[in-house]
């Protein structure tokens, strides 16, 4: 059973009830547009108790917001199929310009208007295959024309986030902006600082992993969101022609460090954690502008250098932002091409090779931690990958000699 299937079995239960029940928002547009939704929602004019009661396996999502998460069987990959049921609703006054204050029960045609765009204000039911237009949703959708729904300047300043998800959708669905939301939407930009970073993070990452990224980026441009949102950007004009030459399927750290361009390792990371990125997309984007243009001259650099990068995890995305580089400046893919061809033809464990000489073995040389310790044991491995030691008892011997050298100076 799919995801849809199993969200029309819900829809019908419901009917069958003597609700009212309908596929809604995004999962409608996505279908009229041929695409597959990720996720259907169904709106409904049972309350949460009336669901709760029509299905056994469920529990409360937005409790206040009138959501249940309804569960089904496990789908043929074997994950649990699961829909979002919510009443038909009408939100309050928003006075923290990011959620309503309350929220009142009401009908398909209300539902309809507390949604942000046309597009995503439709209705369908699944079963009468019969689609509900309160907003002229479908005519935008045919004319693609990304409009708000009511009044825009009032729909932005209840919900800032509604401004980036403007970019995201314009940009995913390659919509026209309605002028009026549009100017609405810009004049907002600066209040963009009421949403909360992992919000604005999550609409960042929807609009820079999509293929339409470049779109989504020229849209913040022109909103002005950037000053707001990513203010360290400099030259965003040559930011954007680096992200256009990106190739393939780009994940969003190496979108996001190639957009930060020529920032600090610590500015980068100051901006990760003002957006509370994770860990992992942090270390990962501040590495690879750490590395921005370490590659460069590759085939000049010493082993010793090249190596540790070559070997890292981020080794395919530091090459992509390289090639992207070199491409949107009009230069060879020389460095480029070298790095993948050492990748090709040397075994991990020639670019990695076991180290000649452990911490523990300096202090079976009689060596205790501190300080020298590390140094030793840094020069013996850049020694080791550029060739000038070659085994454990020239490794010994370079360790005496630098001892006595680091010693005597000391
Ligand atoms: P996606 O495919 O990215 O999930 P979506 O349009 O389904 O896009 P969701 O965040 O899943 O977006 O929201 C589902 C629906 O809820 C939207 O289609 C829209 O009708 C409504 N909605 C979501 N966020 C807002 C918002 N901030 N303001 C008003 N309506 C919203
Ligand atoms: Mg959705």
């Amino acid at each position: 059973m799919t995801e849809r299937d199993f969200a029309i079995n819900v829809v019908s239960t419901l009917q069958h009830a003597g609700f009212a029940a309908l596929f809604a928002g995004g999962c409608v547009r996505d279908e009229l547009l041929g695409l597959t939704p990720a996720d259907h929602d169904i709106a409904t004019s049972a309350t949460p108790d009336d669901v709760k009661k029509l299905f056994r396996r469920c529990h409360s999502f937005g409790a206040s917001f009138g959501v249940v998460e309804v569960l089904g069987p496990r789908d043929a990959a074997g994950e649990w199929l699961k829909v979002q049921v919510a009443t038909f609703r009408s939100d309050g006054t928003y006075s923290d310009g990011r959620r309503p204050d309350s929220v009142t029960f009401s009908s398909p045609e209300e539902d309809a208007a507390r949604r942000d765009f046309t597009i995503n204000g439709l209705f369908l039911d699944p079963i009468a295959n019969r689609v509900y237009d309160f907003v002229g949703g479908q005519a935008d959708l045919r004319a693609k024309v990304l409009r708000a729904i009511g009044d825009p300047a009032a729909r932005f300043t209840e919900d800032k986030l509604r401004v980036l998800r403007a970019v995201r959708m314009a940009a995913r669905f390659e919509l026209a902006v309605d002028p009026a939301t549009q100017a609405a939407a810009t004049a907002m930009a600066g209040e963009i600082k009421a949403v909360s970073a992992e919000r604005i993070a999550e609409e960042l990452r929807k609009i820079l992993t999509n293929p339409h990224r470049v779109r989504g980026l020229n849209l913040l441009t022109e909103f002005g969101l950037f000053p707001h949102v990513l203010p360290e950007v400099a030259d965003i004009p040559q930011r954007l022609r680096v992200v256009a030459a990106l190739t393939g399927t780009p994940d969003f750290p190496l979108v996001f460090a190639v957009l930060l361009g020529s920032v600090t390792p610590k500015v980068a990371g100051n901006v990760c954690r003002r957006l509370r990125l994770s860990n992992e997309e942090l270390e990962r984007i501040a590495w690879l502008v750490a590395n921005r243009v370490a590659l460069v001259a590759a085939p000049t650099i010493r082993n010793s250098a090249l190596f540790p990068i070559l070997v890292h995890p981020g080794i395919g995305e530091l090459l992509a932002l390289h090639e992207a580089e070199a491409v949107a400046a009009g230069d060879e893919l020389i460095a480029v091409e070298f790095c993948v061809n050492l990748l090709r033809t040397r075994s991990p464990d020639q670019l990695n090779p076991k180290p000649l000489m452990t911490g523990d073995d300096l202090q079976t040389l009689g060596l205790s931690p501190g300080p020298l310790f590390k140094k030793l044991l840094d020069a013996v491995r850049i020694a080791q990958l550029d060739g000038e030691v070659l085994n454990q008892s020239e490794a010994v011997a370079r360790v005496r000699r630098l001892q006595h050298e680091l010693e005597a100076r000391s």
